[in-house]
């Protein structure tokens, strides 16, 4: 029985469900065991309308990415305007919350003037950022809570995440992973936010994985009535999560369709970004060495090693070159121009890069059916 992560309820439903989905950051070694598998599904709470994993994930696994530029330029971007809009003030005290997946702010707010505390018993901050790392909390709400409690009587909040709306509005199911327990609309955070005793006072959406939200709170005691009114998204309908499910197959499907056509035409694809995101695509897929001979990543913790649940070994950049593939298959959409100008030679040897976004249908291809229900 689910209980919600915010509100504690135990009423909801399961709007997606991936079935049992090895962790996806626990690469094995050839000739290991095979990885072992764990329930993946999103429930929504019909109290408090926040998206979450109702069950536990499995311990992560240390980091092994590399850190994509994409994320260091939305960390740039995203300090340049939080001090154009004067939420970040030079001489004042910061503190961040980050996430084990990069993207920190603390060298860019150093360089700013702001003093940055990083421990519980530097008492209270002007400003406290949370950047992706709020999602990594079992207990949401007393995760938040902690957040507001390290902030001065005026001091700003800043909450960066992917918003429920941009999974739903580009079919992102695939964002889905164990140890990301929430996934908040724009509309449900600022309405935690509130309960917490906080006003949005200014938003902004970044072009980062199709759409990340930044959120500026305040205490509501330190914004004088009415000064401001930040126009918001509202609620994700439940409908839109119901169609979110029913793009699971058909992406699946159109990613399989493509390696199968390639495969009889004699092309051969290599994949490239061994990221989370991949693995519950490519274990729902079923696709095997045979389709998808390897998966390149730059990171050389990953190298050698394969791609949970199907096997696919990970290989380095320079084996992907050596590969002389027809095509390249990238996994993140946002690493493209990054990848492109880091290795011409795959392009100079006449192969091309194909986003796997280009082959998932779009919500408009998958209308809702609404006499249908989510597998559970
Ligand atoms: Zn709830």
């Amino acid at each position: 029985m689910a209980s919600c992560r915010w509100c504690g309820s135990g009423h909801g439903e399961t709007v997606l469900d991936l079935g049992l989905q090895p962790a996806c950051d626990d690469f094995p070694r050839p000739g290991d065991p095979p990885a072992p598998v764990h329930p993946l599904r999103l429930w929504a709470c019909d109290g408090c309308g926040l998206a979450q994993l109702p069950d536990r994930s499995p311990v992560p696994q240390e980091p092994r990415a590399v850190e994509p530029a994409a994320l260091s330029a939305h960390a740039r971007d995203s300090v340049a305007w939080a001090l154009s809009q004067g939420l970040l003030v030079a001489g004042t005290s910061a503190r961040e919350f980050g996430s084990p997946h990069g993207g920190s702010w603390v060298e860019l707010l150093a360089a700013a003037g702001l003093e940055v505390r990083q421990d519980d018993g530097a008492g209270p901050v002007d400003a406290v950022i949370d950047v992706f790392g709020l999602m990594h909390e079992e207990d949401q709400r007393a995760g938040l809570g902690h957040r507001v409690e390290c902030l001065t009587t005026d001091g700003v909040l800043v909450l960066v995440f992917p918003p429920l709306e941009t999974v739903v509005e580009l079919g992102q199911w695939n964002a889905l992973r164990h140890g990301h327990h929430a996934y908040p609309s724009t509309a449900v955070a600022a309405r935690q936010l509130a309960e917490c005793g906080l006003t949005v006072v200014a938003s902004v959406l970044h072009p980062l994985y199709g759409g990340t939200r930044l959120l500026a709170a305040r205490r509501s005691s330190a914004v004088a009535p009415r000064a401001v009114s930040v126009p918001l998204p509202g609620d994700v309908p439940r409908a839109a999560l119901t169609a979110l499910a029913e793009s699971v197959a058909a992406g699946v499907a159109a990613l399989r369709a493509h390696l199968q056509q390639a495969a009889a035409e004699g092309r051969r694809v290599i994949g490239y970004g061994a990221a989370s995101r991949a693995v519950p695509l490519l274990v729902g897929a079923g696709i095997g060495p045979e389709l998808l001979p390897a998966v390149a990543d730059a990171s050389p913790a990953k190298q050698g090693r394969l791609i949970p649940g199907v096997g696919l070994p990970v290989v380095g950049p320079d084996e992907l070159v050596a590969a002389r593939a027809d095509e390249v298959l990238l996994f993140l959409p946002d690493l493209l121009d990054e990848v492109r100008s880091a290795l011409p030679e795959v392009e100079h040897s006449g192969a091309c890069w194909r986003s796997v976004e280009t082959l998932m249908p779009t919500r408009a291809e998958c209308p809702p059916r609404p006499t249908s229900t989510p597998a559970s």
